[in-house]
């Protein structure tokens, strides 16, 4: 098999140990590395900070990502949510992503859209409200659908696909997706490689969301066994599977950018 020329690189579990953005040992390193040699943009599920945000603690901790894409869901949010415009917008998420929904232009409130994001402090009352909008009519959105999500090295917490799956399950009703691992999701952030699919190479610690279904699509697989899971599931196959992002160090030998 031909080496990838270009990389789709998760964040959480791949780069960093957690969301405060602590770097893996080495990764730095081979990171900024890799950037240099190749088009390279971070694909993140990450629904609770803004990109910038993002950018910004990435960037302390020595990470050059300066001129670096940075795909979120809500890169996709925008290109779906255009059409319902005039809709009010319910929102299970943090305070900083509600915000940063009515920043983008759309009216919270009880209306015919739900968007489910993580909200670590849900109730069974606002479970309850959601499900009513939805059996109402309502069209159900979710920034993903990860299982979990990874609190800090040893631990993890139920992620957004658990609180979908919960709303999908009383209502009947599926969630459209905007994050991983939807297929619109890859297709914007492939945008800004300037490469085919099969010319790159999706690096992540998620067996679903970056190497079962990335692989479906025609891209190629990394995974790595340093986040949210050991091993890969064993009807599950990645081209490449490293201890962490240090195994990426591979590629750069004598390769220089085109
Ligand atoms: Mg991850």
């Amino acid at each position: 098999m031909t080496d990838p020329r270009g990389f789709l690189c998760d964040l959480v579990g791949t780069l960093v140990k957690s969301k405060y953005m602590d770097p893996f040992p080495g990764a730095v390193e081979v990171f900024n590395e890799l950037r240099r040699k190749f088009p390279v943009a971070i694909i993140t599920n990450n629904s609770t900070q803004t990109t910038e945000e993002l950018k910004s603690k990435l960037t302390l901790n020595g990470f050059q990502v300066k001129n670096v894409p940075l795909i979120s869901p809500f890169t996709v949010l925008k290109e779906i949510l255009d059409k319902y415009k005039s809709e009010k917008i319910f929102v299970i998420g943090e305070e900083v992503v509600k915000q940063r929904i009515e920043k983008m232009g759309y009216r919270l409130g009880e209306g015919g859209i739900v968007i489910v994001g993580l909200d670590r402090h849900l109730t069974y009352e606002t479970l309850k409200k959601t499900t009513n909008i939805i059996l109402n009519g309502g069209k159900l959105f979710g920034f993903h659908n990860n299982k979990l999500y990874l609190v800090r090295e040893g631990e993890v917490g139920p992620s957004v696909g658990a609180i979908l799956a919960f709303l999908e399950y009383a209502t009947d009703i599926k969630a459209e997706i905007f994050g991983k691992p939807d297929r619109r999701f890859y297709t914007s952030a492939l945008k800004y490689l300037n490469l085919h699919t099969e010319e790159v190479a999706v690096v992540g610690d998620d067996p679903f969301t970056e190497i079962q279904m990335p692989a479906k699509y025609g891209f190629k697989t990394i995974f790595l066994k340093c986040g949210k899971y050991k091993e890969l599931p064993q009807n599950i196959k990645a081209d490449y599977v490293f201890n962490d992002f240090t195994g990426m160090e591979k590629f750069l030998a004598g390769s220089e950018r085109a």
